[in-house]
């Protein structure tokens, strides 16, 4: 997708900072955080939302989960706790339309999320 931001940053034509990648995943620090940390984890594929997973999609998803858990473990967050979360489409409040794993860290997390 030549108009996608996160496909740009897979791509290399925008350089994000990046804090962990694999064959699978890119993982970024975000340019607006909503914590002491926050990081997304996006795969190299294009995938719009939520709603456009497939079953063929299921060992990407798992990727993202395994990075969020690399990550948390490398920053130090393992054991206190921290909060992953992916946004679809308008109400929840998705801005970018490449699938992306939010995980927040290091403050208290609220429940119910606003
Ligand atoms: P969403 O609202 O779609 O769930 O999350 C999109 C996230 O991407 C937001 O947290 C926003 O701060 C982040 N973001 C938007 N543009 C950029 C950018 O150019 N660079 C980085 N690193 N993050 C971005
Ligand atoms: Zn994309």
């Amino acid at each position: 997708m030549s108009d996608c931001l996160f496909c740009k940053m897979v791509a290399g034509d925008i350089k994000p900072d990046v804090l962990y990648s694999d064959e699978h995943v890119l993982a970024i620090r975000d340019i607006n955080p909503q914590a002491p940390f926050h990081a997304l984890v996006l795969p190299r594929e294009h995938i719009a939302t939520l709603n456009d997973l497939t079953p063929a999609h299921a060992a990407v998803v798992g990727h993202m989960y395994l990075a969020a858990r690399e990550l948390a473990g490398q920053h130090g967050f393992a054991a206190d706790g921290y909060r992953t979360v992916v946004n679809c489409n308008r109400l929840a409040g998705q801005t970018v339309y490449h699938i992306h794993l939010h995980v927040l860290a290091g403050r208290a997390m609220h429940w119910p999320p606003g």
